[in-house]
């Protein structure tokens, strides 16, 4: 079995892939972002070892040996990687249908330093099927959707894979895939390699060597949420600006409204972010002028859960009164029962109400909530 990539040690660029959406708009972060430390969270930690645990039943798919036993959380996240892994099989299989010759990658590193100085990342798979590259991105994160059309960090390493199979593939076009099993979302960017270059040369190159030299003007934007620089004057300079400059409440017009209401995510972003700066930082030791932290609200608990069942039945209190029955809820229940038979024995008697009306630019793609409907909905079920 070939030696398998040590996901936690994959070494960070200054101007890495994953990062590359945030230096593209904002060059200047990129050299600032080094005097900030790098954060992990349990997410990340959670990330790494499911792109662990892909790689390694994938390499078992390709090598035709049996998967890793995993036990506990690995179990878990093996459970959650299964619609991920049956489909880069699937995919392989199809295309394996029609050229003989197709070829499964697994963790391959690539490099794009001709577009970005010291550029390298390393792509989780890459299909070789004809004429046609897959360059599918894991992303086990369950929060925010990732799209695949125009990710910067997905067409760097279309970039770096195609220049790394050139010679021995005929590529003409690239699939750049994101597959995101937790969210049950799937997303594709279809392009040719010339496109994929252009893109490379005309738009990466010059923003990468502006960056790379530490110049070039601050944006603020959505890409401001994962920037290290929490403390960034330009973001707060901005955000200001926009809370100063907004009319007197009293006078809005419906107008005025839908431009202040694009602007509120932006503002209460850059709020949460200082926030939790702030607290940070009062943790770590440091003084911020006329703030402290304090308890916030907590909730009782048991110091022992067994101790307090004991000592209650030893004084005769019956089963029935200190302990509460629930059925499991709709995940934990096709958990306990796998989907399969979950969907055949209760599947019919599960339904998705319609979710409340929740305020979204025009651009959301969820389609639009039609509160007429849902009136003449509401008035059929009050008559039944
Ligand atoms: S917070 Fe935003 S504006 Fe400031 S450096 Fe980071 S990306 Fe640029």
């Amino acid at each position: 079995m070939s030696a398998l990539i040590n996901h936690t040690a994959r070494v960070h660029a200054v101007l890495s892939a994953s990062a590359a959406d945030r230096w593209m708009h904002c060059p200047p972060s990129a050299r600032l972002a080094e005097q900030y430390p790098q954060t992990s969270s349990s997410y990340a930690a959670e990330g790494t070892r499911a792109h662990e645990i892909a790689e390694q039943c994938l390499r078992a798919f390709k090598d035709g040996q049996p998967e890793p036993i995993y036990e506990g959380d690995d179990l878990r996240i093996r459970g959650e990687l299964q619609a991920y892994i049956d489909g880069i099989i699937e995919t392989y299989n199809a295309e394996l249908a029609i050229h003989p010759d197709t070829t499964l990658i697994l963790e391959s590193k690539v490099d794009f330093s001709q577009y970005v100085p010291d550029g390298f990342g390393t792509a989780d798979v890459i299909i070789m099927a004809g004429s046609r590259m897959y360059v599918i991105d894991l992303k086990f994160g369950q929060g925010v959707e990732v799209n695949a059309q125009g990710n910067p960090q997905l067409r760097l390493y279309g970039l770096g894979a195609y220049h790394l199979y050139e010679d021995l593939y005929d590529i003409t076009h690239i699939m750049l895939e994101i597959r995101q099993p937790r969210k049950d979302h799937y997303s594709c960017d279809f392009m040719t390699v010339e496109d994929l270059i252009q893109w490379g040369n005309e738009v990466v190159k010059p923003t990468a060597d502006i960056a790379y030299e530490g110049k070039g003007e601050f944006a603020c934007g959505d890409w401001c949420r994962f920037c290290p620089i929490k403390n960034c004057k330009h973001r707060a300079a901005v955000n200001q600006k926009l809370i100063e400059d907004h009319p007197d409440p009293a006078a809005l017009n419906k107008k005025e409204l839908g431009v202040i209401l694009q602007q509120l995510g932006q503002v209460k972003s850059w709020m949460d972010t200082l926030t939790s700066y702030a607290t940070d930082q009062i943790l770590s030791g440091e003084q911020i002028p006329g703030w402290k932290l304090v308890e916030g609200r907590s909730i009782r608990k048991y110091v022992d859960e067994d101790k307090v069942v004991n000592k209650l039945r030893a004084e005769d209190y019956a089963d029935a009164i200190i302990f509460e029955k629930k059925l499991l809820g709709i995940t934990a229940m096709e958990k306990a029962l796998g989907k399969k038979v979950f969907n055949e024995l209760i599947g019919d008697l599960v339904v998705k109400p319609a979710g409340a009306p929740t305020l979204a630019p025009e651009s959301d793609k969820r389609k639009e909530y039609n509160w007429q409907q849902r009136l003449i909905d509401e008035m059929e079920i009050e008559e039944e």
